[in-house]
C-alpha cells in the first residue's frame, strides 16, 4: 500500500472516472480506490444492469428504447454501501446478486444502448455524483458523464485474463461457468459496447491507460493512487 502521505483534504471534492472493458477490473478497483480515499464508489454498471434486471422482470423488450427510457428515469434505484460492499435496491428489493446473472449479463448490451436509457441513467448518474468526492466507473464515465473529472483513468487487460477473472467473481457469486464461455461473451459485449452509435466504449484523449492485465488488484490501486499523486496532489 503507497497511499500513506496521500493528503486527503486536498484531495476532497474531487472526481476520479474509471472507464474499460469488461473484466478490465474497474469495479474491484474503484470500490477499494474508493474506501481509501473516503470517497463515494459510483458503479454504473450495476445501474444499467438494474435496469435490466427491472425490464426482464416487466417484460419490457430489450428492443423498445421508450419503455426503458422510462423505466430508467423512475425506477426507485438505490446504492447502499456496507463494510465496503456496494449493495443495490429496487424500492425495498435487494438485486445485488440478480443483477450479476448470465440472463442480465446477456441482455444489458442492447438495453443500455439506447438513447433514451443513456440520457436517463446519465442524468442520475451526475445528480448522483452531487458534491464530488466520487470514483465513478463504466464506459462512458470519462467521456460523456463527467469529462471535466479530475483525472480519467482507462484499465485495460488482455481478453484471457479478463475472462478468467469473471469466472472467479461468478464462482464467489455461486455461479458456474467456464473460461471460454467468459471469453466469448467478453469479446461479444466490448463489440457491442464499442460499436454502439451513442456513448460508446473509447478512451478520452486525456485519460491514463493502465494495463492491469499482469497487475495484482494491489497493484492496480497503487498505479492510480501514484496518478492521483503526481496529477492532482501535486498540480
Ligand atoms: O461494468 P459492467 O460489466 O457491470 O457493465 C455491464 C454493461 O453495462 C456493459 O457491458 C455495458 O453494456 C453497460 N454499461 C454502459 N455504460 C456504462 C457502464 C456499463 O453502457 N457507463
Amino acid at each position: 500500500m503507497n497511499d500513506e502521505k496521500l493528503n486527503l483534504e486536498s484531495l476532497k471534492g474531487r472526481i476520479i472516472a474509471i472507464d474499460g472493458p469488461a473484466g478490465s477490473g474497474k469495479s474491484t478497483t474503484s470500490r477499494i480506490l474508493a474506501a481509501r480515499l473516503g470517497y463515494t464508489y459510483l458503479d454504473t454498471g450495476a445501474m444499467y444492469r438494474a435496469v435490466t434486471w427491472c425490464a426482464l422482470k416487466d417484460g419490457i423488450a430489450p428492443s423498445d428504447g421508450d419503455k426503458l427510457g422510462e423505466l430508467a428515469r423512475t425506477m426507485p434505484l438505490e446504492f447502499k454501501t456496507e463494510n465496503d460492499n456496494n449493495r443495490v435496491f429496487v424500492g425495498d428489493q435487494e438485486i445485488t446478486t440478480e443483477i450479476r446473472t448470465p440472463e442480465v449479463t446477456g441482455h444489458v448490451s442492447e438495453v443500455s444502448a439506447h438513447k433514451q436509457v443513456r440520457e436517463a441513467m446519465v442524468a442520475r448518474q451526475q445528480e448522483m455524483a452531487g458534491e464530488g468526492s466520487v470514483v465513478a466507473e463504466g464506459r462512458d464515465t470519462t467521456t460523456v458523464v463527467f469529462p471535466d473529472a479530475d483525472i480519467k483513468i482507462y484499465l485495460d487487460a488482455d481478453t484471457r485474463t479478463r475472462a478468467e477473472r469473471r469466472v472467479l467473481d461468478l464462482k464467489r457469486m455461486g455461479i458456474t461457468t467456464t473460461v471460454e464461455e467468459q471469453e466469448a461473451d467478453i469479446i461479444r459485449r466490448d463489440k457491442y459496447d464499442s460499436g454502439r452509435e451513442h456513448s460508446p466504449l473509447t478512451r478520452a484523449d486525456d485519460s491514463f491507460i493502465v494495463d492491469t492485465s499482469d497487475l495484482t488488484i494491489e497493484g492496480q490501486v497503487d498505479r492510480i493512487i501514484d496518478l492521483i499523486r503526481t496529477h492532482i496532489e501535486q498540480a
